[in-house]
């Protein structure tokens, strides 16, 4: 039932409708553009230059059809298109009569034209946007029985940065989560009711304002049934009690994408504005930035201005082709590494290929249905990203690395100079971590420094830069803060890190770190920077640890 859509998703498929009524609209003067076309030529099929108009106009429609819905609209002018193509082929097999069959093709197309089909579906969930009511903090409603262990995971989630809202029954759950919509419910399964309440309330929620909100059921019972069940009441993950908070977290995380990435910027090269709109309207819908290209002469500019991390590329564009276009792009050094995917209703496999090694990275045939088509490029700029941030980040924490961190504290220092302005670098160390290794082991070790880094991310601004600065140490440059106040800031972490039950199997325990802070300009270069925070962060160690130090 999770998986109806959601008010972000009826939003897009109105803006689809209203597109899909415009391309309506204009349906009829295309195919009259064609028609005309067709009889200017006079049933002759001499004429290439207008044989490739023809060809294009009909590729057009065959495309935008069934995007919109013209099934048959798509299917004929395919045929259409076949038809011609082949005769600009002198060495394919040739249609015995074309001109009849174009004439009868044309008139079919007029027909199709004022019968729309189904459209096609604006399914799947990854049109989620960001919280509707635009709260800051996400909101997590926790419904458990039982109560203390319910209050100790509530606290525990609390310091990652959420509200968290505790029910100890899940009856009238439905209209608390119609009223407050929180970003994800964690839901027991056991109750006194029965050994499945949970699941049994929530298959039976029925309105459509509270699918698409993401669901972890969290059970001691761990049998196939209950998962099953789970499963089919459209839950995104499944944890066995006690859970381990980290992971929990985690899950948490990405289910509610509280690091919200910059919007993607993808780049739309097509002729066909609707259907480019269509394409943008989609992809917007899913967060992305998306800038549309009709001219093929126009891209070298937009690619700069825009600094695309994706191209979508139709495979046929007036007087240029994407292969070419595609080419055109590759041989400029800043851009070998865009990911270009076609967009065609090219269905020869020949041309694929050809399209492929020509440094086009994926194929995609119209028409494609709008999830798709956010599917593909969402993973393709994923992949992207996360290629490019191996260079810069620490695999394990996303933190940028060593070299990074200080490449930022210089730029950093030259900004502040330039503007007179100010900032604060503070280093963090965490306490004993030597014990935390040795008792719990190394995984666990590594456990303890994922949630300072995860901690360090949902806490800190988005201005504000994070980074691994060795294996239990983290650097922070705070932009724009003055001493006291980066005392402050780093010293509300510490407690919130002092707070976190970290746990090793059943064991659990706390851990805790220590920080030096120092300030610019006070300290005026890089150099003298990281020494004084360092000097900083060894007093906190001498002074007894779990305490933050400012450097004077
Ligand atoms: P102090 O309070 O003085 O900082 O004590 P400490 O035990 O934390 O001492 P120190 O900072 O010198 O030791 C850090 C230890 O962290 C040494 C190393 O084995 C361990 N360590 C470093 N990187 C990693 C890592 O990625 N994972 C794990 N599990 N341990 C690490
Ligand atoms: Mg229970
Ligand atoms: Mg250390
Ligand atoms: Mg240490």
């Amino acid at each position: 039932m999770y998986s109806a859509m959601s008010q972000s998703e009826t939003v897009l498929s109105e803006q689809l409708h209203t597109l899909k009524l415009r391309f309506a609209e204009q349906l009829e003067a295309k195919i009259q553009v064609l028609a005309g076309r067709w009889s200017a030529l006079g049933g002759t099929l001499e004429d290439s230059d207008a044989l490739h108009d023809l060809e294009l106009l009909a590729h057009n429609l065959a495309g935008a059809g069934a995007t919109f819905g013209y099934a048959s609209v798509s299917e004929t002018a395919r045929a259409l298109e076949n038809i011609f193509s082949r005769a600009l082929d002198p060495a394919s097999s040739q249609e015995i009569n074309p001109s009849a069959r174009i004439g009868h093709l044309i008139e079919r197309l007029i027909r199709a034209a004022s019968t729309p089909s189904e459209p096609v579906a604006m399914g799947g969930k990854l049109a989620r946007g960001k919280s509707e009511t635009g709260r800051d903090q996400r909101l997590i409603f926790l419904v458990d029985d039982d109560r203390e262990q319910a209050s100790l995971l509530a606290e525990g989630i609390r310091h990652f940065g959420y509200e968290v809202r505790v029910f100890a029954s899940p009856r009238g759950i439905e209209t608390a989560l119609a009223r407050s919509r929180p970003d994800l419910v964690l839901m027991d399964i056991i109750f006194p009711e029965g050994p499945s309440y949970g699941l049994e309330c929530v298959t039976a929620i029925s309105d459509p304002q509270v699918w698409g909100i993401p669901l972890i059921f969290m059970s001691s019972r761990d049998d196939f049934e209950a998962r099953l069940a789970a499963v089919r009441a459209g839950a995104s993950d499944y944890f066995q009690k006690p859970a381990d908070p980290i992971k929990l977290i985690e899950r948490i995380d990405q289910l509610t994408a509280v690091n919200q990435p910059e919007p993607y910027r993808i780049l739309v090269v097509e002729d066909d504005e609707t259907l480019a709109e269509a394409y943008a309207l989609a992809l917007r819908g899913s967060g992305m930035t998306v800038e549309i290209v009709s001219e093929p002469r126009e891209i070298t500019r937009c690619l700069d201005e825009f600094d695309a991390e994706l191209i979508l590329m139709d495979l046929y564009l007036p007087r240029c082709s994407g292969l070419d276009l595609a080419k055109v792009i590759r041989q400029q050094e800043a851009y070998t590494s865009v990911p270009i995917v076609f967009l065609s209703t090219e269905g020869r496999l020949d041309r694929q290929m050809l399209a492929m090694s020509l440094g086009g990275d994926d194929f995609l045939t119209k028409p494609i249905r709008p999830d798709y088509l956010v599917a593909s490029v969402f993973s393709r700029v994923q992949r992207a990203r996360v290629l490019r941030s191996f260079m810069v980040k620490d695999s394990m924490t996303g933190a940028l690395n060593h070299a990074n961190i200080l490449e930022s504290l210089r730029s950093e220092v030259a900004r502040a100079s330039r503007s007179g302005g100010r900032f604060a670098f503070a280093l963090i160390d965490i306490d004993l971590f030597k014990t935390v290794n040795d008792t719990y082991g190394h995984p666990t070790g590594d456990r303890v420094i994922k949630s300072l880094a995860r901690l360090l991310q949902q806490r800190l601004r988005r201005t504000d830069v994070i980074g691994r600065y060795g294996g239990e140490e983290f650097a922070l440059i705070l932009p724009d803060t003055e001493a006291t106040q980066a005392h402050e800031v780093v010293d509300a972490l510490r407690g919130c890190f002092e707070a976190i039950r970290q746990s090793a199997g059943s064991q659990e325990f706390a851990v805790t770190f220590s920080a030096g802070v120092a300030t610019y300009p006070q300290f005026e270069n890089a150099g003298s920077i990281t020494e004084a925070a360092d000097k900083a962060l060894y007093l906190a160690k001498n002074r007894g640890r779990n305490q933050v130090v400012l450097a004077g």
